[in-house]
């Protein structure tokens, strides 16, 4: 994605006030990274930290984040990691369906403009905005093409923080990602999917293709 491309996204995140975290916020906050990044990771939203610094994943689950792709070889610099919101819920409550629905164009912008090979949501909030139906007991560690998206969510690294088992697990499933991306390819888009594209059961109709899902 090209740099202007970036700006222009972060001015309209900047002025937008479509749903009420727009009240709360100190600072947006976009995303970071490599804007032409293969691998892209998706949270849920920003927190505390997050708002004060305007970069995401700054705090705990930050450095969780940062800790588990140092064991893949990768850095922050390798990747992009945004949020489905860009502006901080109050007191780091749960992102509400209508505050998803208003990021969306943003979000969709960034997929467009970077086309990644790989989709990594972190946590259940932003695996259910391409796979509205699923669990994501069930559904971490596996792919699933959502129209040009390769997805592949893992547990949110706050769940690793908080349980041993779940950072076992979020390391396992980390650890498959290079030879995902090594088998990928970009996908050549150039329309994303919505989410009302998913259906349930399983698969999904996008254009005119049936794509398979979980
Ligand atoms: N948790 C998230 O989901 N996103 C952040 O940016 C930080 C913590």
């Amino acid at each position: 994605m090209q740099r202007e491309e970036q700006e222009a996204i972060e001015r309209r995140i900047s002025a937008c006030q479509c749903c009420r975290l727009a009240t709360g916020r100190n600072q947006i906050v976009p995303g970071d990274g490599d804007a032409d990044a293969e691998l892209m990771f998706i949270g849920e939203g920003p927190g505390a930290n997050e708002d004060k610094q305007g970069h995401p994943f700054v705090g705990q689950a930050g450095k969780l984040l940062d800790r588990l792709l140092a064991e893949i070889g990768m850095t922050r610099a390798d990747v992009f990691v945004t949020n489905v919101v860009k502006c901080r819920p109050p007191n780091n409550r749960d992102p509400e369906s209508d505050e998803i629905a208003a990021c969306e164009p943003y979000l969709e912008e960034q997929l467009r403009g970077i086309r990644p090979k790989l989709i990594v949501p972190l946590g259940r909030f932003a695996m259910n905005y391409f796979l509205p139906s699923a669990k994501i007991s069930r559904a971490h560690g596996r792919t699933a093409q959502v129209g040009n998206w390769l997805i592949f969510p893992v547990y949110h690294p706050a769940a690793g923080l908080r349980q041993k088992k779940m950072l076992a697990t979020l390391r396992e499933d980390f650890l498959a990602i290079p030879a995902l991306l090594a088998e990928a390819e970009r996908p050549a888009i150039v329309e994303a999917p919505t989410p009302e594209s998913t259906a349930e059961g399983g698969v999904a109709e996008t254009g005119g293709a049936q794509l398979s899902l979980l």
